[in-house]
C-alpha cells in the first residue's frame, strides 16, 4: 500500500519502541523517512533494513545545534520535510518533590519539552517556506493529571501540549497542522521502566492493558492524512473508542 508516497517525515525516538514502529509503518506506506534518535547503531540498523527511502539521524533531542543539523541533512537528503513527529522522550527521574535531582528533573525538561521545541523551530522555516506541513507531538494523559513521582514528566507534557497549542495558533494560517496525540499505555520500554518503579497507579496496571506500539503507529499515520484534517490544534485521544474505530483500529 502507498497511501503516504513520498511524503517526507522526520519522526524523532525512531531508535525503539513507538518511534521505531512509526518508521516502519510510514516507510510501508510509501514515505520517505528520517530517524532521529541517540543510539546511532540503532537508528543506522533500522535505516539500512528501509533502504535509500530511509536516512539515519543519530542525535539528542535536547540539543538545538544537533537538531538543527540533522533537519538540514535530512532537507538535504529528501529536499525538504512534510511532516514532523515529536516522539523522543524518557520518563525519569521518577521520584517524589521532595527527593527529586533539579538537575535531572531539568534534563527531562531538556528532553520532553525542548526537545519537542528544538524540532519545530528547525523544520518550521522549511515548512513554510514550501507551503505547509504537519506536526504532531506525541502526548500523554499525564499532561492534564498529576501522578505521584511523576513531576517532571507531567510537567513536561503538559508544557508540550501547550506548545501545541501555540504553534496552532501562531501557524494555521501558514498552512501547518499541529496535533498532540495521547496514546494511553503502550507497551514499550518506557512501560517496564514504569512498572519496576512501583511509584503509582500506572505502575500497577496489568501489562495486558498496554496497546501494541503498532496502533500508535496507525494512529500517527492516519493524523497525517485528510480525514484528520479537522482534529488542527487539537488533542487526539487513543483511549477514545470513536477515535480508534475511525482509525480503524476497532470494529
Ligand atoms: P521508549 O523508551 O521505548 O523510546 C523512547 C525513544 O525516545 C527512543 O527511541 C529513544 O532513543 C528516544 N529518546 C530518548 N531521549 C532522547 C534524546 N535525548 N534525543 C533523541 N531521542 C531520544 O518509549 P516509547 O516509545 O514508549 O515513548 C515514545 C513517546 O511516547 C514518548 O514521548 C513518551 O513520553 C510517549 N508516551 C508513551 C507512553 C507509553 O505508555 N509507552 C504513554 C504516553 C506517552 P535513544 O535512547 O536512542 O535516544
Amino acid at each position: 500500500m502507498a497511501e503516504r508516497e513520498g511524503m517526507r517525515v522526520l519522526i524523532t525516538g525512531a531508535s525503539r519502541g513507538i518511534g521505531e514502529a512509526t518508521a516502519r509503518l510510514f516507510a510501508e506506506h510509501g514515505a520517505r523517512v528520517g530517524l532521529l534518535a541517540r543510539n546511532a547503531a540503532a537508528v543506522r540498523a533500522l535505516a539500512a533494513e528501509i533502504g535509500p527511502t530511509a536516512c539515519a539521524l543519530p542525535a539528542d533531542v535536547a540539543s538545538w545545534p544537533a537538531v538543527e543539523g540533522a533537519v538540514a541533512a535530512m532537507e538535504r537528503a529528501f529536499g525538504g520535510i512534510d511532516v514532523l513527529i515529536n516522539n523522543a522522550g524518557v520518563i525519569e527521574p521518577i521520584a517524589g518533590l521532595d527527593a527529586v535531582d533539579p538537575e535531572a528533573w531539568g534534563r527531562l525538561v531538556d528532553i520532553n519539552l525542548k526537545g519537542p521545541l528544538h524540532g519545530i523551530r528547525a523544520v518550521l522555516p522549511g515548512m513554510i517556506r514550501q507551503g505547509g506541513g504537519i506536526i504532531v507531538t506525541v502526548s500523554s494523559g499525564a499532561a492534564h493529571t498529576p501522578l505521584e513521582g511523576w513531576s517532571a514528566y507531567c510537567s513536561s507534557k503538559a508544557g508540550a501540549a501547550m506548545l501545541t497549542a501555540c504553534l496552532h495558533h501562531e501557524m494555521h494560517l501558514k498552512g501547518i497542522r499541529a496535533i498532540g496525540l495521547s496514546p494511553g499505555t503502550v507497551a514499550t520500554d518506557m512501560q517496564r521502566t514504569i512498572r519496576a518503579s512501583g511509584i503509582n497507579p500506572v505502575s500497577r496496571l496489568d501489562p495486558a492493558a498496554h496497546i501494541p506500539a503498532a496502533w500508535v503507529a496507525e494512529a500517527l499515520l492516519w493524523l497525517c492524512g485528510p480525514a484528520a484534517a479537522e482534529f488542527a490544534g487539537t488533542e487526539v485521544s487513543l483511549r477514545d473508542a470513536a477515535i480508534r474505530r475511525r482509525i480503524g483500529l476497532i470494529p
